[in-house]
């Protein structure tokens, strides 16, 4: 993508993202440095303290860390009161920490059923909730982005798991459901006050999978690969800019055609 496109667009505003060390968070906040964001990264731990900074800089292309566990209030409070004081505002939320579980649904532990619920649903709502306060002072557009995921649309076909213990639960499923309608909902709830909310759905992340699971997810999927973190990106940038200035509450599933059927 030519990222030179959105320089103008992305130059100096202040991104907060959850989960940003991850696979598809890390992708994402290399994109926003490219092109002249400034960073602020809400995770749980700073693994490579070399490259990332505790929150100290204004300048464009630095990436800021706050170490904070997003289902934590009290955390999640602090950490956007941080970024103002240092930041005095924040343009763009990207809600992107998310996680699963993996043991079969006759297995299934009341904590693992939670532990999902607390980062993908309560966290969100919480970042959200405290972004949204801020944004509504601002006076200005603001702009949520939340990460979905195929599984809120469409039923996993466990069949191309195999044997292999790995599987898409139940949990993670119902979960990506909610974030589509707590989208939908917020797009609504806040078009008054100028702050818009979408979501972006990923497919399935190449991550050196098992090479029959990769197979037969490339056999099912229309465009024959699975995604890459960098395939979201035009969907990040298109709805977190004023590309998407009346666009609200929408869900653009990125997946080569998966969900299509088969
Ligand atoms: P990842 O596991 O690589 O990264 C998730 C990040 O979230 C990690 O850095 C982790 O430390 C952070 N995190 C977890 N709990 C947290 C908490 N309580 N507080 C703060 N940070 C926390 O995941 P990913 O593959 O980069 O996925 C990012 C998002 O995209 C998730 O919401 C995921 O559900 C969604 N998604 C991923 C795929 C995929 O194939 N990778 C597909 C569809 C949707």
């Amino acid at each position: 993508m030519n990222n030179k496109l959105f320089k103008d667009e992305f130059s100096g505003k202040v991104v907060v993202i959850t989960g940003g060390n991850g696979q598809i968070g890390s992708e994402i906040i290399k994109s926003y440095l490219d092109v002249g964001a400034v960073v602020v990264n809400f995770d749980l731990s700073n693994p490579n303290s070399m490259e990332w900074q505790s929150l100290s800089s204004k300048s464009k292309g630095v990436q800021n860390f706050i170490l904070c566990d997003i289902t934590n209030k009290q955390e999640v409070v602090s950490a956007i009161n941080d970024v103002m004081l240092t930041l005095s505002t924040i343009d763009i939320l990207v809600n992107c920490a998310g996680i699963s579980v993996f043991t079969p649904f006759e297995e299934r532990t009341v904590e693992e059923f939670d532990s999902v619920v607390n980062v993908n649903m309560k966290g969100m709502f919480l970042t959200s909730q405290a972004v949204i306060g801020q944004m509504k002072k601002q006076k200005k557009e603001g702009i949520i982005l939340n990460l979905g995921s195929m599984y809120g649309h469409s039923i996993a076909d466990q069949r191309i798991y195999g044997d292999s213990g790995r599987n898409s639960p139940e949990i993670y499923a119902m979960t990506k459901a909610g974030v589509n309608h707590f989208t939908s909902y917020l797009g609504r709830y806040l078009a008054k006050d100028g702050i818009r909310v979408n979501c972006i759905s990923p497919g399935g992340i190449f991550d050196n999978q098992a090479e029959f699971f990769v197979k037969n997810y490339e056999y099912k999927t229309p465009m024959s690969r699975m995604g890459n973190p960098d395939d979201l990106i035009g969907g990040v940038f298109y709805l977190t800019s004023s590309m998407s200035e009346y666009v609200t509450g929408q869900n653009i599933i990125i997946d080569g055609g998966f969900t299509l059927g088969s």
